[in-house]
C-alpha cells in the first residue's frame, strides 16, 4: 500500500546535498518509493516532487502537472516518474514565471527558467527515454532537477525582494 510521506522543509540538509544516481530502477524499494511519491504529490496538491523532498537522497523526480488550487493554469498530464534525469539541452530563451515549493509552503517567487529543455531519463520500467518539454512543464523539470543537486528555487530568484507570501501572491493574481 502506498503511503503519504513527510515532506522535508527548506533548510534540511537532505535538500542541500547532491542526490545519488539510482542503480536498480526496478528494485522493489525504488518502485515503492515512486508509488509513495506519486500519492504524496497528489495529496499535497503539488505539480512536481523530487525524492530528496521526501528524505530519499536519490535522483528521482515526479512530474504531475494538472490544474489545481496551487497552480490553476497548469496543463494536465499523466503523472510520470523520471529517474536519473539529465537536462541535455536548455534553450537560451528564458521566461520568468511564479513558482512555489512543497518544501517552502506559503512562499512564492518569480523565477527565470529556460523556456524549453530536452531531458534524458529512465522511466520507472528502466527504459531510457529522451523528451522535449516547454513552458510550465519545462519549469517543473528544471525546479525538480535543481532539487537533485541541492538547489532550491529561492536561489534562482533574480531579486530577493520579489519573494512573496502566498496570501500576497493570491491578492495580486486575483486583483
Ligand atoms: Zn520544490
Amino acid at each position: 500500500m502506498p503511503r503519504i510521506l513527510q515532506i522535508a522543509q527548506l533548510g534540511h540538509p537532505v535538500l542541500q546535498a547532491r542526490a545519488e544516481e539510482v542503480e536498480g530502477v526496478t528494485e522493489p524499494q525504488i518502485q515503492s518509493l515512486i508509488n509513495d511519491m506519486l500519492i504524496t504529490v497528489m495529496d499535497a496538491n503539488g505539480v512536481g516532487l523530487a525524492a530528496p523532498q521526501v528524505y530519499a537522497p536519490v535522483r528521482i523526480i515526479i512530474v504531475a502537472s494538472r490544474p489545481g488550487v496551487r497552480y490553476p493554469d497548469a496543463p494536465e498530464m499523466e503523472p510520470a516518474a523520471m529517474i536519473n534525469p539529465e537536462i541535455l539541452w536548455a534553450s537560451e530563451e528564458q521566461v520568468t514565471g511564479w513558482e512555489g515549493c512543497l518544501s517552502a509552503p506559503g512562499v512564492r517567487a518569480p523565477v527565470p527558467r529556460a523556456e524549453q529543455v530536452t531531458l534524458q531519463y529512465l522511466t520507472r520500467n528502466g527504459e531510457q527515454n529522451e523528451a522535449a518539454f516547454t513552458a510550465f512543464l519545462a519549469r517543473i523539470i528544471q525546479h525538480e532537477c535543481d532539487h537533485l543537486d541541492g538547489i532550491s528555487f529561492l536561489e534562482r530568484v533574480a531579486h530577493p525582494r520579489e519573494i512573496v507570501m502566498e496570501k500576497e501572491f493570491l491578492r495580486r493574481t486575483e486583483g
